[in-house]
């Protein structure tokens, strides 16, 4: 006798597969299937797979993980589905149930499960890497080089910016407290994310330091490792991704706010608790902590309320004009759409414009972009076409993971235009 095989985490979802009515609304959101137009590519495309996994009328194969993983998880049909139905929750848990039946291919297994767990032990690959990048590896313009380091799929001819020569956590104390002379009204913890530690460490003094001088004591705890995004929700390592959450969980259980410089990081920790919470204790810890957790846009602007005389565009930027591209972590995931908005227009010293589509993917989405470079670089390109209709100087964002892929799209396509994150704009 036949039996129905079980896919525990498909299950919990299961309520997403059985509400999706086969309109086809979300053909015209999804930025895969605008370059793909095939059905597997599509949210209602996905789900009908998914549904015939739970039939038994297909296996989980290779092919079929390849159908689900072209996505990028940015939540444009679920935002614009009549019914409510969440893909990009059901592909996750489809990604879960595959590790379970199948394992973690190498190379991931090794880098999620031993390197990403072990900060001191990464950051040193890291740097390891970084010295045979300087030393084997062409120059490019500026700070940008081809990389080609351990995660060679990175590569594939990228521009992408080079390791920094220091981590930001071996440039700052864990204490950081406001000037002498300037009152404490509150102390926040600094997520700090992979990307900012080992790419952009001037992005994390700059951010301490702005929010020091507005009177708020910034502790970068040790204990915080990477946020798991490419472990559980990228690859669907759910006891891996329950190590690293455990683990973030600690290193800021004394604080009352996490802020973070990275709307994907953010969200990724935000979905602990819908993803890997496996008992009461995890639900109840991971609930106080995704209660904590700011992007810092929405901070600045949400918690302190900083008056528009408190944000000082450094002198290279004054006179620019300035665009912003809207994170789908930050916007689709977070809900925060307005904060950077406001804080770009009440900026009097550069001219901010709104790009079209601001909130369109950008194609990055972590792993997405690795495995899938052809086709993130062609739903890039259509950002691309939205930041040139502009006219603008500098493109700011509010994730290193998006800053990255816009540097790439941008010299890729022989653009003049600067990309940031929002907060560089600042002294
Ligand atoms: S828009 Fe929603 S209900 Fe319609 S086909 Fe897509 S997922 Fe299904
Ligand atoms: S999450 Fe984005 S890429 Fe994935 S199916 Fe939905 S719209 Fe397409």
């Amino acid at each position: 006798m036949k039996t129905t095989p079980v896919y525990e985490q498909i299950e919990k979802f299961k309520s997403d597969l059985d509400t999706c009515t086969k309109c086809g609304f979300c053909m015209s959101a999804c930025p895969v299937y605008q370059e793909e137009k095939v059905e597997s590519s599509v949210a209602r495309g996905k789900i009908m797979l998914i549904r015939s996994l739970l039939s038994g009328e297909l296996e989980v194969t290779d092919e079929l993980a390849e159908q689900l993983n072209r996505c990028t998880l940015c939540m444009t049909c679920a935002q614009n589905c009549p019914a409510g139905t969440h893909v990009p929750s059901v592909i996750t848990a489809a990604r879960a149930d595959k590790v379970k039946r199948k394992g973690v291919p190498f190379p991931y297994n090794f880098i999620f499960r031993w390197l990403l767990p072990r900060r001191r032990l990464f950051g040193w690959v890291v740097r390891f890497v970084s010295w045979f990048q300087g030393v084997f590896m062409p120059k490019t313009e500026g700070t940008i080089r081809h990389l080609s380091f351990f995660l060679a799929a990175l590569g594939k001819g990228r521009h992408i910016p080079q390791i920094a020569p220091k981590f930001l956590r071996q440039s700052v104390p864990e204490v950081n407290k406001p000037p002498a002379g300037t009152p404490v009204t509150c102390t926040v913890g600094y997520f700090t994310g992979c990307m900012t530690d080992f790419v952009f460490p001037e992005l994390g003094k700059k951010i301490i330091k702005f929010l020091n001088n507005n009177g708020v004591e910034v502790i970068v705890p040790r204990g915080q490792g990477c946020c798991g995004a490419p472990v559980f929700l990228g690859t669907g390592d759910f006891d891996t991704g329950r190590k690293m959450a455990d683990a973030n969980v600690k290193a800021f259980q004394d604080l009352d706010y996490v802020i973070t410089d990275c709307a994907t990081c953010a969200s990724a920790m935000k979905d602990y608790v819908k993803f890997l919470a496996d008992n009461e204790e995890r639900k109840q810890e991971y609930t106080e902590f995704e209660a904590k957790i700011k992007d810092i846009t929405e901070f600045l602007v949400d918690v302190l309320k900083l008056s528009p005389s408190a944000y000082k565009v450094a002198p290279e930027f004054k006179g620019k004009t300035v665009t912003f591209h809207e994170p789908c972590h930050l916007g689709r995931y977070l809900g925060v759409k307005e904060q950077p908005r406001q804080i770009l227009n009440s900026l009097k010293d550069i001219k901010y414009m709104e790009m079209p589509d601001a909130d369109r993917c950008c194609g990055m989405a972590g792993t997405f972009s690795i495995n899938y470079y052809e086709l993130s670089k062609k739903i890039a390109d259509k950002k691309a076409a939205s930041i040139r209709s502009t006219d603008a100087d500098v493109v700011v964002t509010d994730c290193p993971g998006c800053q990255i892929q816009l540097i790439d799209t941008a010299k890729r396509n022989g653009m003049p235009q600067q990309v940031l994150h929002i907060m560089e704009l600042f002294e």
